[in-house]
């Protein structure tokens, strides 16, 4: 049976993160694994879709935002207009740095919040 890609991707796009990263879904059929590899593309794309919701700001260590000064992602300060990506939970990365963490985990790397 084939899927519609996109009308996978509608009916997940309202699901949330948790939902998404359950694997529940017993492969055995063909059918099955159609299903499941529709569904993983699903995934990758709300998880795009996602991270280019979030707000990013650059960095200007005269004008902070906020408290945090340190991607927890790789211990490195932010530094001078680099990318600061803020999530939901209100913790701040380097979007380079949590950009990459997110395209597999669709939770904060530091709490663990669902974006
Ligand atoms: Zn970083
Ligand atoms: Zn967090």
């Amino acid at each position: 049976m084939n899927y519609d890609r996109y009308e996978v991707l509608y009916l997940l796009r309202n699901a949330s993160a948790q939902t998404l990263d359950i694997d529940d879904y017993e492969s055995g059929s063909s059918e099955n694994n159609a299903f499941q590899e529709c569904l993983n593309w699903a995934r990758r794309h709300w998880r795009s879709l996602q991270i280019k919701k979030l707000s990013s700001y650059q960095y200007n260590p005269e004008i902070p935002r906020s408290n945090q000064t340190l991607c927890s992602v790789c211990l490195e300060n932010f530094e001078l207009n680099q990318t600061v990506r803020k999530l939901g939970c209100s913790h701040e990365f380097h979007s380079q740095c949590v950009d990459k963490w997110l395209k597999s985990k669709a939770t904060c790397p530091l709490c663990r919040a669902p974006l």
